[in-house]
């Protein structure tokens, strides 16, 4: 097959070893920076142009695009859509998985287990949204943060609504949760490619930390999940339209809760705890559904 992938960053972990990972199987693979391509979009003859020469030929694509680049990364997904490449995340999908708000809607829709979770705009509404996810203490998000960056931890009342009150202020759009304590810092990262998790991993926030992420120097270790665990992770892909995707559980005293679903899930910290060729998994993936010319028309309204 003709493969490429659409990263920004050729030498990243995650992009060296999806062009390891395809080259091993006898595959051409090629990495394509996205922010570089142009499109005629009018043409009936659908095109992506990469530095003056038309990309073509190409069996599947794997977008690894970045959470800034949404907007350009997504719509040059839409594109190779058009013509025919197979994408196992539609464009779609990697927009809804950004909007954290939205992405928690598709979720709830389909029943699966979330923290309660709260969102309005205006803040004459403060005390209603805090009540109406129990009260303090609780976890206020930025909806466009990423990496842990924009979750804070309000202990009381009265911190929750300065927070909101604050965050409001700078114009900026977040949600309210309920504060998973028993979950002790830490969270399961599932990795769904198709409808199986192949590879999971618990995240241990550092001492009195309670975000686990690993950017804020959170620890790692391979974990078996419960059935529970396993299924409500490949529901949550499968809602959000993602055949590859990174699903964040919590442990909570209510069963499994989706903190969020990634589209360009990392590889380095999941095969480095778990041992799982991933990136491998994933071009086998491809393998078995990029047949030519399925995708056609897959756009939806
Ligand atoms: P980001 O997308 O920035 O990583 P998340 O929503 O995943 O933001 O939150 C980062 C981390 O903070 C989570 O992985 C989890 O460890 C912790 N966390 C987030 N929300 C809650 C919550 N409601 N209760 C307990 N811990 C939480």
């Amino acid at each position: 097959m003709k493969i490429a992938i659409l990263s920004t960053e050729p030498s990243l972990y995650s992009t060296r070893k999806l062009v390891e990972a395809g080259e091993k199987q006898g595959h051409e693979v090629q990495v394509i920076d996205y922010l570089r391509c142009y499109m005629n979009i009018t043409s009936m003859k659908p095109q992506v142009i990469y530095k003056g020469e038309p990309l073509e030929g190409l069996d599947a694509i794997i977008p690894r695009i970045g959470a800034s680049k949404t907007f350009y990364g997504t719509a040059v997904v839409r594109q190779f859509e058009m013509m025919g490449v197979f994408t196992p995340n539609p464009s779609q999908a990697i927009s809804q998985s950004r909007d954290k708000l939205h992405c928690l809607q598709l979720l709830a829709r389909d029943g699966i287990g979330l923290p309660v979770t709260g969102f309005a705009n205006s803040t004459k509404d403060i005390d209603g949204l805090i009540n109406t996810v129990g009260g303090a203490p609780l976890v206020i998000k930025l909806l466009e943060g990423t990496q842990g960056i924009g979750v804070v931890l309000t202990e009381t009342y009265q911190a929750a609504k300065s927070v909101i009150e604050a965050f409001r202020g700078l114009d900026a759009n977040i949600l309210v949760q309920e504060f998973i304590k028993e979950a002790g810092g830490a969270d399961l990262r599932c990795f769904v490619v198709g409808d199986k998790v192949i590879a999971s991993m618990k995240r241990q926030g550092a001492e009195g930390e309670f975000r686990s992420n690993l950017h804020r120097g959170g620890k790692a270790e391979k974990i078996k999940l419960t059935p529970e665990e396993r299924s409500t992770a490949t529901r949550s892909a499968k809602a959000m339209g993602l055949r590859v995707a990174g699903v964040d559980l919590l442990r909570s005293n209510h069963g499994p809760v989706v903190m969020e679903v990634n589209s360009s899930p990392g590889l380095e910290g999941i095969e480095a705890a778990t041992g799982v060729d991933v990136s491998g998994k994933i071009i086998e993936f491809l393998e078995k559904n990029a047949e030519k010319g399925q995708v056609r028309d897959r756009i939806e309204d």
